[in-house]
């Protein structure tokens, strides 16, 4: 079973992702965390992504497809994948319609008031990737988890949630309907409840799927 991951910055995709990729046996790709990890190791890649990045920017399509294109190809990826972060606008789904079969498309619907209290309190595990929100943690800086160290991503500000805001709203919403139109969207609303009832109702449909 192949999946794209759809929602705004915050919608929490990241939770989702984690919890579908373990019980459907898939292989998680985040396209952002493929880009962090980059930019932490300093490759040429990294250089390039962080430009866009550190401005809420989607990094330029060429690099993005040929990454996922590339992605795609490993043998792990035959047993499935999730795409979470990609694709992000209709170029990216359109090429992405060109090297890979997509059976569904887990689209999560929120309001869009929630989203930038949310990501600008977000702290983040530096170990697991699991995040936190600043108002739930007690001043505690690790993670519940696995005991890793939390930090803020540098894109979890103001200023640049507010373009990876207008950004998905010009760019990816619009992957919706083309989504739709093609049959395969499973749409989900999230909310402030905890990820476990979401997760819930996903699983209610994708096990139908898988
Ligand atoms: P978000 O919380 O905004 O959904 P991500 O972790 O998915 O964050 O992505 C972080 C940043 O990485 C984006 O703001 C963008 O600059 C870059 N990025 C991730 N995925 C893509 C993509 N498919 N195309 C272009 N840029 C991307
Ligand atoms: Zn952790």
């Amino acid at each position: 079973m192949n999946l794209i991951l759809l929602g705004a910055p915050g919608a929490g995709k990241g939770t989702q992702a984690t919890k579908i990729a373990d019980r459907y046996g898939l292989v998680h790709i985040s396209t952002g965390d493929i880009f962090r990890a980059n930019i932490k190791a300093g490759t040429e890649i990294g250089l390039l992504a962080k430009s866009y990045t550190d401005k809420g920017e989607l990094v330029p399509d060429e690099v993005t497809c040929a990454i996922v294109r590339d992605r795609l190809t490993w043998e792990d990826c035959k047993k499935g994948y999730l795409l979470d972060g990609f694709p992000r606008n209709l170029f990216q789904a359109e090429e992405l319609d060109k090297f890979a079969h997509i059976d569904g498309v887990v689209n999560i619907n929120i309001d869009h008031a929630l989203l930038m209290d949310r990501l600008c309190g977000r702290r983040v595990c530096r170990e697991c990737g699991e995040s936190y929100h600043v108002s739930t943690l007690g001043g505690k800086t690790t993670c519940a988890r696995c005991g890793g160290e939390l930090y803020q991503r540098k894109d979890d500000n103001p200023e640049t949630v507010g373009a990876r805001l207008a950004v998905y709203n010009e760019q990816t919403a619009p992957l919706i309907d083309y989504y739709t139109r093609k049959g395969i969207i499973l749409n989900f609303t999230g909310s402030e409840a905890p990820a476990e009832a979401l997760f819930e109702e996903v699983k209610a449909v994708l096990d139908k799927l898988a």
